[in-house]
């Protein structure tokens, strides 16, 4: 399959799962510290206490130099009117699609495939950092952990993005391939 038609196959795979999305070279994804920094400055309550969460998750030196073997970044997001909002719903509605996405690259061969969702992970009432995960294929760090703008990235696309939430909430996610 061409890598056009497989861009094409991802964005309907969102579209058929009613998530916005669009595609970007991954080389356009900057990863700045200032934005790691705010996990810790006020200091974010799952800071060391959530698997998904800084400091349990890759430097940012890491990620910024393995995001260099990647060519695509899909900017995926959900958005919810606030009186609609379910708890962590939305947050595992766009993780589980990231999920999906991670499958459906492997089934294509692309098996290094990989996502990040908006916030901690939200499976288990609390984050048992001292026990196995229950579910460690099923979790993510955040864009923003990982130390991307991503509120920044959603406007630069054209999308218009209450932040903070006004009646309606965002959610942002990000599949790389
Ligand atoms: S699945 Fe549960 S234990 Fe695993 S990272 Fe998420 S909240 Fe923590």
């Amino acid at each position: 399959m061409d890598r056009e038609a497989v861009v094409r196959d991802y964005l309907q795979l969102a579209r058929d799962a009613a998530i916005q999305a669009v595609a970007l070279s991954a080389g356009k994804i900057r990863v700045r510290s200032s934005v790691r920094m705010k996990c810790q400055i006020p200091l974010c309550e799952h800071y060391g206490t959530n698997r998904a969460c800084p400091p349990l998750i890759p430097e940012l030196a890491t990620f910024r130099e393995a995001l260099q073997d990647y060519e695509w970044a899909f900017l995926l997001g959900l958005v919810v009117s606030r009186e609609a909002v379910r708890g962590h719903e939305p947050e595992l509605a766009l993780d589980d699609f990231v999920c999906r996405s991670e499958n459906w690259a492997l089934g294509r061969g692309y098996y290094w495939g990989f996502g990040l969702t908006g916030g901690a992970c939200y499976r288990c009432p609390r984050c048992e950092i001292s026990r196995p995960c229950p579910f460690p294929f099923r979790q993510h760090p955040s864009p923003e952990g990982m130390g991307i703008d991503i509120t920044m990235l959603a406007r630069e696309v054209g999308w218009a993005v209450d932040w903070p939430p006004k009646d309606r909430v965002h959610y942002f996610a990000l599949f790389f391939l």
